[in-house]
């Protein structure tokens, strides 16, 4: 099956490799419709950039990018073909048989979308941030870590991500400081426990980030704000990873499906967006929890209700589509 021959049509087109993308791509390839993965960087998303998962039921400890393998793989066995580097950069979802268009211009067709592009880490916006990054700036502690040896490290945020990825830095760094800008944590109490009782680890709060200091030689300071005395104050530091939340990734479907104020998909309990035949699964969708296990849930879910809405779209469709759909895993994987 070649993308570029414009005849042929997925059953199921998931864009975005993450758990959200893979579980439903296990999925939809299981229930035998012929299932494209396009993912942009590597499998597994957020979750290849994480350090240690311990809260995936059944698996007591494992790392992000085991995690990712494993999905990945699960899902290739059942006939997913993974297409790696494949990125979207244009789509056209209002006819039945709906368009995406990648960065190299090819065109890939499908019956039913899943949209599980998941969400890229926020930035601070402060001044030196762009300039320093990857020069003392990071977004991933697995990634970057280990170049921080023996180094003092702050890390912003107070969420989950922040602290786990704080407790992991101190397997290289010297010290890690959290730096947040509230008195309380959104993190989960078992973490915030876990780094209070880390000799390693120190806490600042009521605090935000102003600059990050010396582009031209390298990271040395922040400049900090203590937001109850209004204080700026120059804080040494050798590396900072930013921990500060994601925006979800929709822009280029904004034209399509309906939003929230946040840029959050908005689908029903189905995974059902308000265009026909485009699903949607993981962090890329208003819910209130994002876990590893809630974005396999809920691919999961988008394939079961695709599944579903392509049986009654085969009940009135017409033959010569019909000709184009590939027929089993053998069929998709060795033509594409
Ligand atoms: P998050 O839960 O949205 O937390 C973001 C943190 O950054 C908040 O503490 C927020 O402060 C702070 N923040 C936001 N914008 C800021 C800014 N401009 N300047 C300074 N601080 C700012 O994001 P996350 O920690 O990346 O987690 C995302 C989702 O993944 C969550 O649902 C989380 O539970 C999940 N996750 C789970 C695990 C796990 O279970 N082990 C691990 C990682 C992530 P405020 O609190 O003041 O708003």
């Amino acid at each position: 099956m070649d993308t570029n021959d414009g005849n042929t049509i997925w059953d199921v087109l998931i864009i975005g490799g993450g758990p959200a993308g893979l579980a439903a791509a296990l999925y939809a390839a299981r229930a035998l419709r012929s299932t494209l993965v396009l993912e942009k960087e590597m499998p597994g998303g957020q979750i290849a950039t994480t350090s240690e998962v311990e809260d995936y039921p059944g698996i007591e400890m494992t790392t992000g990018p085991e995690l990712s393998m494993l999905l990945m793989q699960h899902a290739e066995k059942f006939g997913a073909v993974m297409d790696i580097g494949g990125e979207v950069v244009d789509v056209d979802f209002r006819d039945t048989i709906k368009s995406v268009t990648l960065l190299d211009g090819r065109q890939v067709s499908a019956r039913s979308i899943i949209i599980a592009t998941g969400a890229a880490a926020r930035k601070l916006g402060v001044p030196g941030e762009k300039e320093l990054g990857g020069q003392g700036v990071s977004y991933c502690a697995v990634c970057d870590g280990p170049f921080f040896r023996d180094r003092h490290l702050a890390v912003i945020g107070g969420g989950d991500a922040a602290f786990d990825e704080a407790l992991y830095l101190t397997k290289y760094a010297s010290k890690v400081t959290i730096i947040h800008r509230r008195d309380e944590f959104r993190a989960q109490k078992v973490l915030v426990d876990r780094a209070r009782n880390n000799p390693k680890i120190e806490l600042i709060t009521s605090t935000t980030v102003e600059r990050i200091n010396d582009p031209a030689t390298g990271l040395q300071s922040l400049t900090l704000r203590n937001l109850k005395t209004d204080d700026t104050y120059d804080f040494p530091i050798q590396g900072v990873f930013v921990y500060i939340g994601n925006i979800p990734s929709t822009e280029i479907f904004r034209e399509c499906v309906a939003r929230d104020e946040n840029g959050y998909i908005i689908v029903d309990e189905n995974m059902a967006t308000d265009c026909p035949g485009v699903f949607v699964a993981g962090d890329v969708r208003k819910s209130p929890l994002k876990q590893v296990v809630t974005a396999g849930a809920d691919g999961s879910i988008a394939a079961l209700t695709a599944d579903k809405y392509l049986d009654d779209l085969d009940a009135g469709m017409a033959p010569v589509q019909a000709e184009a759909l590939a027929t089993s895993p053998e069929t998709w994987k060795e033509s594409y």
